[in-house]
């Protein structure tokens, strides 16, 4: 069953026999040849990346959460239990999204909300942009557009994943729409992971899309679709 703790646990432990594990930020300050980067972006719920994060702790496990602090995903208290195991914690951002393309504005509310991460304890050193393709954005292609006119790294920031990363050199796997990309099912990717397809695989999952039961996962994945279905109604509403 997809998108089940249970797998999610299958995938950790075979990443754990085959490769060494990093967080974002180790994989910008060691120079790896070889290793799992794992990385969770944390939309809206705190609960459930302390999930995951226990899940990878009891393996011995490192990851970097990616938290919004927009949503309700921003809860300082789970936060601080998650780093306490040793994850890595940064910030999750979208303010071109939000300032409907206005990067003076979005500079603000970027410095902003970095502040409040470090004035409740963390001292993020990585940031992630958020994508979501349903905004019609004027002025940029992805939030990630900021970064690349704003000298972050005078911030404290060593790298942000979009930006810092050879594409060329990952096999960039991720979760987004509830499905892999690259992968049809989860066994799949075992599979390659277990052959060591790639030299170094960055790996995202958000926990929102990940359920302690089969009949959790199963609703999640038909509201999502239904949710697709509607959105692509409303878009052909408009010709
Ligand atoms: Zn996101």
């Amino acid at each position: 069953m997809e998108h089940i703790l249970k797998t999610y646990n299958k995938i950790l432990v075979s990443i754990k026999k085959n490769y060494k594990v990093c967080t974002f930020r180790d994989y910008l300050l060691q120079n790896h040849s070889s290793c799992f980067i794992l990385r969770h972006d944390v939309e809206r719920s705190a609960l459930k990346a302390l999930d995951m994060a226990k899940i990878e702790s009891s393996l011995g496990i490192r990851a970097t959460y990616y938290f919004r602090r927009d949503t309700l995903a921003f809860n300082p208290k789970i936060m601080s239990v998650i780093q306490s195991m040793g994850h890595e914690i940064g910030y999750h951002y979208n303010c071109l999204d939000r300032t409907n393309g206005n990067y003076h504005k979005a500079w603000e509310i970027f410095k902003s909300e970095l502040s409040d991460f470090k004035n409740n304890g963390f001292n993020v050193q990585t940031v992630c942009s958020h994508g979501q393709p349903r905004i019609i954005k004027k002025g940029y292609k992805t939030n990630a557009d900021l970064l690349r006119v704003q000298n972050y790294k005078e911030l404290g920031i060593l790298g942000e994943a979009y930006l810092d990363v050879d594409f060329s050199l990952v096999q960039y796997v991720s979760d987004t729409g509830f499905r892999w990309n690259h992968y049809p099912s989860s066994e799949h990717l075992i599979s390659a992971i277990n052959k060591k397809e790639y030299p170094i695989f960055y790996l995202l999952t958000h926990p929102d899309y990940w359920f302690r039961s089969g009949i959790l996962a199963f609703l999640a994945i038909t509201a999502s679709k239904q949710q697709h279905v509607r959105h692509i109604l409303r878009k052909m509403a408009r010709f």
